[in-house]
C-alpha cells in the first residue's frame, strides 16, 4: 500500500482506520462525556450537541447530570425542571423529547436502554444518526452517523455535489458512511472512529478554511485534490428570515409579575414566558383587565432569531397598583420576582427579566 507524506496509507478502502487513529493522536479528549460507555450519558450529551457547539454544552452537561444523575430521575422529574435546566440552550424540543424518551424507557424498558441502533431509533427524539452514535460510543455497533459535520466531511471527501440536507444527497452520503465502516477491518475501534469523525468535522474539516495539511483524509479526498474545498458541500439555497414583531408585557405587581406558560408543542413549548402580542388591540385589552395602573413604559427592543424568522420584541413594562387581579387565563400565574428563577424561561425573556429586576440570574 503507498504511503502518504502524511504517513498515512493513501488508499480510500481504509479511511475509517485512518480517522480512528487520527483521532486517538490528535482527536479531542478533554470532553466530560468521552470515555464513557453509558448510554445515559451518551445519549444526553449527543442530544445537547445537536445544534449547539460542545464548549456551550459542557456547563449545561455537567448540570443536567448533577440534577438528574440516572434515566430514572430524569423520567420522575417534573417538566418544568428539566425545562428550567435546559433554558439558554435553545430548540426546547429536544428537551421536551428528552423527558418523554425517559419516561418510556422507564415504562416500557424497565429503564435500560435498548442495545441496538435499530432499537434506539424506535424512541422519542433520537433519530437515526444519534441512535448510531449511541451504539457506536456505548455498545460498539459498526452503525454510521451522519450529524452536520459529518455531512460537510463526506460531502468533501467523496465530492458529494447538491445540498447535504436534501433526501437525495442525504441518501448518497449514508451510502459513502455505510460504506466507509464496511470497508474497514473488524478490529475498526467505533468509538474512536465515531468521535474522530466529529472531531474531524468540528475541528479540521470546518465549514471555512478547512486544514487540510492536518486532515488523515487529505492523500485521497477528492475536494482537497481537486482545489474544491470552497465550493462542497454545496451551500443551501437561503432564504430570507421573515421578521416578525410583537410586544411582551411585563406587569408588575406588590413585588410579583404575570407570567404564562406556553402550550406545550410550538415555539418555546412548554416554558414560562411574558404574556405576548401581535396586535395593540389585544395588547390594550389586557391591559384594561389588569385594573389602576401606571402608563407603560417601553424598554429597549431586543431582537431573538429563531430557525426561520427574527422575532422583534418590544418589551412594556406597566406597574399595576391595584392588589393583582386573577389571571385571565388558567395558563397564567402572578410570580414573585425572587422565585422567578424557578421557571424555566426562554432565554430573550430570562435576560430581559434579568436585565430588570438585576437578581439571581434567571439564565445559567
Ligand atoms: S482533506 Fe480537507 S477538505 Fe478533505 S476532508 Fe480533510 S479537511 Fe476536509
Amino acid at each position: 500500500m503507498t504511503r502518504s507524506a502524511h504517513g498515512e496509507p493513501a488508499a480510500a478502502d481504509d479511511a475509517a482506520s485512518r480517522i480512528a487513529s487520527w483521532q486517538r493522536r490528535a482527536g479531542r479528549h478533554g470532553l466530560p462525556w468521552q470515555h464513557t460507555r453509558d448510554p445515559y450519558r451518551v445519549w444526553l450529551s449527543e442530544i445537547m450537541l445537536q445544534q449547539t457547539q460542545a464548549a456551550t454544552v459542557v456547563p449545561y452537561y455537567e448540570r443536567f447530570l448533577s440534577l438528574f444523575p440516572t434515566v430514572a430521575d430524569l423520567a420522575d422529574a417534573p417538566q418544568d425542571a428539566v425545562l428550567r435546566a435546559w433554558a439558554g440552550l435553545g430548540y426546547y424540543a429536544r428537551a421536551r423529547n428528552l423527558h418523554r424518551c425517559a419516561q418510556v424507557l422507564r415504562d416500557e424498558h424497565a429503564g435500560r436502554f435498548p442495545g441496538t441502533a435499530a432499537e434506539l431509533a424506535r424512541l422519542p427524539g433520537i433519530g437515526p444518526s444519534t441512535a448510531a452514535a449511541i451504539a457506536a460510543f456505548a455498545y460498539g455497533e459498526r452503525a454510521p452517523i451522519l450529524d452536520g459535520n459529518v455531512r460537510r466531511v463526506l460531502a468533501r471527501y467523496f465530492a458529494v455535489e447538491g445540498d447535504p440536507t436534501a433526501a437525495r444527497t442525504a441518501q448518497r452520503l449514508w451510502e459513502h458512511a455505510r460504506a466507509l465502516i464496511a470497508a474497514a477491518p473488524a478490529s475498526l475501534d467505533m468509538a474512536a472512529y465515531t468521535q474522530g469523525q466529529m472531531d474531524l468535522g468540528a475541528t479540521v474539516c470546518t465549514r471555512t478554511r478547512p486544514d487540510c495539511a492536518r486532515c488523515p483524509l487529505a492523500p485521497d479526498c477528492r475536494a482537497r485534490i481537486e482545489g474544491r474545498q470552497d465550493e462542497l458541500p454545496t451551500p443551501r439555497a437561503r432564504r430570507a428570515q421573515p421578521l416578525r414583531h410583537c410586544w411582551m408585557l411585563i406587569a408588575e405587581c406588590e413585588g410579583r409579575v404575570l407570567l404564562e406558560r406556553r402550550p406545550d408543542t410550538g415555539v418555546w413549548g412548554g416554558l414560562w414566558t411574558l404574556p405576548q402580542f401581535e396586535d395593540e388591540a389585544a395588547l390594550e385589552a389586557v391591559r384594561a383587565g389588569l385594573g389602576e395602573a401606571g402608563p407603560p413604559l417601553a424598554l429597549a427592543s431586543i431582537e431573538h432569531v429563531f430557525t426561520h424568522f427574527r422575532l422583534r420584541i418590544q418589551p412594556l413594562w406597566l406597574r399595576v397598583r391595584d392588589a393583582a387581579p386573577a389571571p385571565a387565563d388558567a395558563n397564567q400565574a402572578w410570580i414573585f420576582i425572587g422565585d422567578l428563577a424557578a421557571h424555566g424561561m426562554p432565554a430573550p425573556v430570562a435576560r430581559l427579566l434579568d436585565g430588570l429586576y438585576d437578581g439571581a440570574p434567571l439564565l445559567r
